[in-house]
């Protein structure tokens, strides 16, 4: 299920995110994990940045502390593994109507980007993941994941999306074996989402 809020984490510093990466190793060990959470709402303004109340932004940091140290525990898996797929959210087509030139293909199901726009991060991902030779999809749901998976199988799955559909995500690719790494939406919302294409091309 989406959040049933919308924040949007893109104009909050780098930093902050290098700093979630550090909590994600302490999880688990650190008696005051939810204090240094809630220390890390304040001291980067998030609920200002985003408008979320504090219980939203506590789910939010959580949800992404979580992905950054499912991401760790899983990167060694995933670096052995040869034939791979990124799976892209349609959401973060630049258009999402028809000056979008994307064709879907409803028996896979996936769009295919027709790179209409250079500017486009749907766009930029495809061209990053084609010329490392990962299969590309660009999901309208992540209910298409399962239909994918049964008909084609992959050792190594890259997935764009919010952490609570990243956290299913992983959940799904733990019951068969396949190594997931997880790339967090900074934006979320029905259209015009955004990911960090830097950090995407890091995992790739
Ligand atoms: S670049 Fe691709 S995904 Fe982006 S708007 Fe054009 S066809 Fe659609």
């Amino acid at each position: 299920m989406p959040y049933k809020f919308t924040f949007d984490l893109s104009s909050v510093p780098r930093f902050f995110f290098t700093e979630l990466t550090v909590l994600s190793y302490q999880k688990g060990m650190h008696k005051k994990f939810l204090e240094t959470a809630h220390d890390l709402i304040i001291k980067f303004h998030i609920q200002e940045a985003t408008g979320l109340n504090l219980a939203d932004a506590v789910v939010l940091l959580e949800d992404l502390i979580d992905l950054q140290a499912t991401n760790s525990i899983q990167r060694s898996k995933f670096l052995k593994t040869k034939k791979r797929a990124l799976f892209l959210p349609h959401c973060s087509r630049k258009y999402m109507d028809s000056r979008c030139k994307a064709t879907f293909d409803p028996a896979i199901p996936t769009y295919s980007c027709a790179h209409c726009s250079e500017d486009c991060l749907v766009n930029k991902a495809c061209q990053i993941a084609c010329n490392k030779n990962y299969d590309v999809y660009v999901l309208p749901g992540g209910s298409c994941i399962p239909k994918i998976l049964k008909a084609t199988h992959y050792e190594g799955i890259v997935g764009v999306a919010c952490g609570e559909e990243t956290k299913m995500m992983g959940q799904m690719l733990g019951g068969m074996d396949v190594a997931g790494q997880g790339i967090p939406l900074i934006k979320n919302g029905c259209a015009s989402t955004i990911f960090n294409i830097e950090t995407l091309a890091k995992v790739l």
